[in-house]
């Protein structure tokens, strides 16, 4: 089954998508480490369990949790909302996509970002965000930027949901063993999947991704 977080590396890179599907390396992140810095918080632990946490997925990885410690914020807005149940598996058969939800909530849920860019929410979030409105069957969204402290609440409109689907599709190509064409960008510098992207041909239909 397709994961949510499989459309956003396609947005990233469509050849990482294919890889991390493929050929799938758990690697530690400062979002892995600050989602779980805001679960803990959320649910009434501190830093010390946030980190207990994370090491028991990411052992050796201490420097990027001090760093998403480091920048972490946690804003009282939050208070405002109640929590009915975090890290929440939803799945959809007939999308044949599944993701975990950070935060559900009566009628809304919440996904966690790092920083909101100037120009507002980026594209990818939205994409996230109607990649879980179609799995949760709710419109109403939070994102919360756990780097700059700042709660958005968004109405998940018809489009985000369309072109979440349309990503969706395009993924679902690659799943089916499609391997898109590499193109240089600057996230191949510290890529994980470098050398076996430099020794993979890409396949003829990925020039109609
Ligand atoms: S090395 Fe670059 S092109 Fe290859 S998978 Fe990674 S990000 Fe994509």
């Amino acid at each position: 089954m397709i994961r949510v977080s499989d459309l956003t590396n396609f947005l990233r890179c469509p050849r990482l998508s294919y890889f991390r599907m493929n050929n799938p390396v758990e690697m530690p992140t400062e979002l892995k480490a600050a989602k779980e810095i805001f679960l803990s918080l959320r649910k009434g632990f501190d830093y010390e369990w946030a980190f207990n946490r994370f090491n028991v997925l990411y052992p050796d990885s201490k420097e990027i949790f001090i760093s998403a410690s480091s920048k972490f914020v946690f804003s009282d807005e939050l208070e405002k909302l109640t929590p009915k149940e975090w890290e929440v598996h939803l799945y959809s058969d007939k999308l044949n996509l599944k993701g975990v939800l950070d935060e559900l909530h009566e009628r809304s849920f919440l996904l966690v970002s790092l920083r909101m860019p100037e120009s507002g929410i980026a594209f990818r979030d939205k994409i996230k965000i109607g990649a879980y409105s179609l799995l949760s069957k709710l419109d109403n969204a939070y994102i919360y930027y756990c780097y700059d402290g700042k709660l958005i609440n968004y109405r998940v409109n018809r489009r985000d949901k369309y072109n979440a689907i349309r990503v969706l599709e395009k993924v679902k190509k690659i799943s089916g063993g499609v391997v898109p064409e590499r193109k240089e960008i600057e996230y191949c510098s510290r890529c994980e999947y470098t050398d076996l992207c430099s020794n993979t041909r890409s396949t003829f239909a990925s020039k109609f991704l």
